[in-house]
């Protein structure tokens, strides 16, 4: 059983919701758990006991990414300023039939590389070929819930498909990976699919990850072909009768907000998105009130660009004073408390992620605090939500295990990432007219 032993850095806590830093702590891990936390703990005579020096490294937990299509890393930078419909129809699902499972492999570790260099431990996936995906969780060291996503015009075999996945992989890479349902989203798949993929996600024992109510214009959509909005359709077909990520929920209706607040479902918030396509915002605080957890998410690098969650929060904290037009909105604390807690709720793991205590999971970021956009060392709870950068994480642990030390990736061989990837990107850049997985309803 691996052992860590973190001497004498700064450890980030949350009591409800007001951040405190503890000086000068040191962690104990004992195989994937933290065993304890505490100043000037003794140092285990263990001759398996592995020592980091953490002195002047902050210590928060393993950022958590709540909905991602992580392989889209492969589209970075190649569709922009294009409308919604326009950014699936015309390039997005033309692009992503060019997919082979060995490119989604390939996207998968170059995406979860970016994510381990920016301190995330734990992701949401929500894409096609997904063993691949697994297997770069196996290789990476995260943390995943994996869904397979899937269009209604697929039809019921490759949903049956997708439980297969569900089956094969659960609990898989050292208890680190989880399993769900992925129907894309209601308005690509409909009520008859969705109530089929709640009844095998009931059988399964497993949660649904899905998209739903993205914009203002889906919901109207939905209520004029449906009578009822999405959220609704989520909960009259069953989905909402197994734990759910719900991935974005811009324009949830008061009802709505209801319905959520009964159910065993989360929300993942990912504003660059929202920000760089023009989908609006949402006030968050209508969210929290009815109890709804919220996390932070970057979505795809194909609208975000980044996988990196410290930018995601930033833009939260910021979007949200904005819409309310009040500075006094989303304080550091509530903003770090939706990071942290209201993430690992939204991933089902409030009780094991989300803190550094014992018995909690050893998913740790250690945070560099001596770049000169973080100094004075005033508040180092509000230097991470408005001032740090993902270079700052400096060491990287999940499940106890060390994935990055001193910047260095210790799982993934970035040059090889990069090379297998070059050699992909001509053919993986093609748009053959006709050709696309499926179709953004205009
Ligand atoms: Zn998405």
């Amino acid at each position: 059983m691996a052992s860590l032993f973190i001497c004498g850095c700064d450890v980030l806590r949350l009591n409800g919701g007001e951040p405190q830093i503890a000086l000068q702590q040191d962690i104990e891990i004992r195989g994937s758990k933290i065993a304890a936390i505490g100043s000037d703990l003794p140092l285990p005579a263990d001759a398996q006991m592995q020592v980091i020096e953490g002195q002047g490294l902050l210590a928060i937990p393993g950022l958590m990414n709540t909905h991602a299509h992580v392989p889209m890393v492969l589209f970075r930078g190649m569709v922009e300023d294009v409308s919604v419909q326009s950014w699936f129809n015309d390039y997005v699902f033309p692009l992503e039939s060019n997919l082979t499972p060995e490119d989604v492999y390939w996207g998968a570790l170059l995406g979860m590389a970016e994510m381990i260099e920016n301190g995330v431990t734990s992701v949401a996936d929500h894409y096609f070929f997904m063993d691949e995906v697994a297997r770069a969780v196996e290789t990476s060291g995260m943390r995943a819930n994996l869904a397979w996503a899937v269009f209604g015009h697929q039809g019921e075999a490759q949903l049956d498909e997708t439980c297969r996945f569900v089956e094969r992989w659960q609990g898989k890479a050292d208890g680190r990976i989880t399993t769900w349902l992925g129907p894309h989203a209601p308005y690509t798949t409909g009520p008859d699919f969705l109530k089929l993929s709640a009844v095998r996600a009931k059988n399964l024992g497993v949660g649904i990850h899905i998209h739903v109510s993205e914009t203002a214009e889906q919901v109207a959509l939905s209520l004029q072909e449906h009578g009822i909005t999405p959220v609704k359709m989520l909960a009259e077909t069953g989905v909402l009768d197994v734990p759910a990520i719900l991935g974005h929920c811009l324009y949830p209706t008061d009802e709505d907000v209801q319905i959520l607040s009964r159910v065993s479902a989360g929300v993942a918030h990912a504003p660059k998105t929202y920000l760089k396509l023009g989908m609006g915002e949402i006030k968050l605080q209508r969210l929290l009130d009815a109890g709804v957890p919220v996390g932070l998410a970057t979505d795809g690098a194909g609208s975000s660009n980044t996988l990196d969650i410290l930018e995601q929060l930033r833009i939260m904290a910021l979007v949200q004073k904005h819409a309310y037009q009040d500075p006094t909105t989303m304080p550091v604390g509530e903003a770090l408390q939706i990071a942290f807690e209201g993430s690992a709720q939204v991933l089902q793991m409030g009780d094991s992620l989300g803190a550094l205590a014992p018995g909690r999971f050893a998913d740790i970021a250690l945070l560099r605090q001596d770049g000169m956009h973080v100094f004075p060392r005033f508040d180092p709870a509000a230097n991470l939500v408005y001032s740090s950068r993902g270079a700052d994480v400096d060491t990287v642990i999940c499940n106890g295990e060390l994935l990055m030390q001193n910047r260095k990736l210790l799982t993934i061989d970035k040059e090889q990432v990069k090379k297998e990837i070059s050699a992909r990107l001509h053919r993986l850049s093609q748009r053959t007219p006709g050709k696309r997985i499926a179709v953004y309803p205009a």
